[in-house]
């Protein structure tokens, strides 16, 4: 996968390459307690109308059954950019000769 495949990636399927990369194995993790077993994580439908993000799993090991996304704990989480977002400004600050500054990312986005 190039640069520009990864720039054309639509949001599913960049949640999808940063399930890859957390879970190599496919099985998803629970950033909360550490399960990883398949018959105790869940995976919720997405559902727009009742504000249910795709992506979304419940894990059934959680006091209170708590819910996570690939990005939960992670830098990535409650941030205002998008993954696509985030997979450009990762391609870039890897790409740059020099490296991207936080200062040109600002100026980038705003
Ligand atoms: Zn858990």
């Amino acid at each position: 996968m190039t640069i520009n495949d990864l720039r054309k990636l639509s949001e599913d399927e960049a949640r999808e390459l940063f399930e890859q990369v957390m879970w190599p194995d496919g099985q998803p993790v629970c950033p909360h307690c550490g399960n990883c077993s398949p018959k105790r994580i869940g995976k919720v439908k997405a559902n727009p109308a009742k504000r249910v993000r795709a992506g979304l799993y419940v894990c059934k090991d959680c006091p209170g059954r708590r819910q996570f996304t690939v990005t939960t704990n992670t830098v990535f989480h409650g941030s205002k950019f998008s993954l696509t977002k985030w997979l450009e400004i990762i391609t870039s600050m890897c790409s740059a000769k020099f490296g991207t500054s936080t200062q040109q990312l600002r100026r980038e986005n705003n």
